[in-house]
């Protein structure tokens, strides 16, 4: 079952908003790449505020609910350019990748660089059981994306 459909399911502005209002450390983007936001899914440009805030990807209770690290800008920043086509904040970093069931237990997971983060999801989404994958930076442990079918 090759190119099973995807769509990617990162931060929403909502979620963002109450990150924010909870407040987090604050940072100015000092180097590009290297400042991810979660919100846009676009690397922060040098000068750009963010804030690093912690994130539950995670909507039960399952063994494996953890939060993470995460950056967003300091001010409301939108949508994604497109939530079908991975971005270039995913495809440039080595990820940690980690497929989940229905319930939230982890099916699978690798390492992989993310120019083959595409072919990773589409072996992941092979199996029926996949319901959603856990994108996070495979070196400093934060949650980038989830990714689910369809
Ligand atoms: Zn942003």
């Amino acid at each position: 079952m090759a190119n099973t459909p995807i769509t990617l399911d990162p931060l929403t502005p909502t979620e963002a908003d109450r990150l924010r209002r909870q407040g987090g450390e604050r940072y100015v983007a000092d180097a590009h790449p290297g400042f991810p936001c979660r919100q846009c899914l676009r690397d922060a440009a040098i000068g750009e505020e963010l804030l690093l805030v912690s994130h539950t990807p995670f909507e039960s209770d399952s063994p494996y609910r953890s939060a993470s690290p995460i950056f967003v800008h300091v001010d409301d920043c939108g949508s994604p350019d497109s939530l079908s086509a991975l971005p270039i904040q995913l495809t440039r970093r080595q990820l940690s990748v980690r497929a989940f069931d229905r319930a939230e237990m982890m099916i699978d997971a690798t390492v992989v660089d993310g120019a083959d983060l595409d072919s990773t999801l589409e072996h992941f989404f092979d199996d029926t059981e996949t319901d959603r994958v856990h994108v996070h930076n495979a070196t400093r442990g934060c949650w980038a994306t989830t990714i689910i079918r369809g």
